[in-house]
């Protein structure tokens, strides 16, 4: 769906997004996490066709994105800084929206009066910032686009709604195959809902990981011997960080279970348990690996 290739943008000789990679798949939800000033809304108006890139490709079905009209039906893009005409009303904006959506549903705009419930003659500039959010989501589910862009969408918005605006937006994505981009400065945000993850850091996609693929990769292992752990052990396994408590010895091991699970009964320990790591915990050891400290990129 979205292919990019060695992006390049700067700001008065500051390089904003610096040889930027990154590919996510249709019917993705696809989470862009990083800290503030990583260049996460800067390579989303690159993506959207706001910003023309200095240098580098971004493809969206396989067509540029800048001033590509067509292109631009299909995406909906709702940004850290709403925009609504001074004097409308939601009904105005809806009305607005769908002159330029083609696709837009006025059956899905009714039945999601149920979820968004706010009476649709208010204007939305007088709507406190939570609602506006909320009218931009209505609007832009109803404008059923192929691609929805995301920036830190869940500022502003109440758990409860929070989870019911989810919940629309996921089922888009079930039943019509949507693919969603959402950035946030916040793992524990969007790990709930992204089927795919790329940490951003300093203008680059530091790491880019499909979450099935990551859950199944690292393990902690919980072993205990009796006497000297066996060199054959350490030896076997692809040991990314070990620690001892008494006679409990816990390593963050890279591997299919199975195979430590053969490591492990070949050494014939007292004990033994592998145990699934948080996403949190996945990204330290990661990153770590990579010379990134997690803290300065993703607390
Ligand atoms: P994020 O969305 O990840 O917080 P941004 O993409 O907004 O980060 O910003 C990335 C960097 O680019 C920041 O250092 C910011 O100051 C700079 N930047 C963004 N937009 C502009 C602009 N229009 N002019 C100058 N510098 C900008
Ligand atoms: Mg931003």
């Amino acid at each position: 769906m979205i292919r990019v290739e060695n992006l390049n943008k700067s700001f008065d000789g500051f390089k904003a997004l610096d040889n930027l990679n990154l590919s996510v798949k249709k019917g993705s939800v696809y989470g862009l996490i990083g800290p503030n000033g990583a260049g996460k809304t800067t390579l989303i108006k690159n993506l959207t066709g706001i910003y023309k890139p200095d240098s580098g490709s971004i493809l969206v079905e396989n067509e540029p994105v800048y001033e590509n009209t067509y292109l631009k039906q299909k995406i909906v893009y709702i940004s850290d800084e709403l925009f609504f005409f001074t004097t409308y009303s939601i009904m105005d904006m809806a009305k607005y929206y769908a002159g330029i959506y083609k696709n837009w549903d006025w059956n899905m705009f009714e039945k999601l009066r149920e979820i968004f419930k706010i009476d649709v003659k208010r204007r939305c500039r007088r709507l406190s910032k939570g609602m506006q959010k909320q009218v931009s989501f209505w609007l832009g589910i109803c404008s059923r686009p192929d691609l929805m862009v995301l920036d830190e969408p869940v500022d502003g918005l109440d758990p409860v709604m929070r989870r019911n605006t989810w919940a629309v937006i996921l089922q888009e994505v079930a039943e019509r195959n949507m693919t969603v981009l959402v950035s946030s400065h916040n793992l524990r945000e969007l790990e709930d809902v992204c089927d795919h993850v790329g940490i951003m850091f300093n203008g680059k996609i530091v790491l880019e990981k499909a979450l099935d693929d990551v859950k199944g990769e690292i393990h902690k292992l919980q072993i205990a011997f009796n006497g000297e752990t066996p060199h054959i052990f350490k030896e076997s396994l692809n040991i990314l960080h070990s620690s001892k408590f008494g006679s409990v010895e816990t390593y963050i091991v890279r591997g299919k279970t199975d195979i430590i699970k053969a490591v492990c009964k070949d050494c014939s320990p007292l004990l033994y348990d592998i145990l699934p790591l948080t996403l949190e915990e996945i990204f330290i050891y990661e990153l770590g690996g990579m010379g990134y400290e997690f803290e300065n990129i993703l607390i």
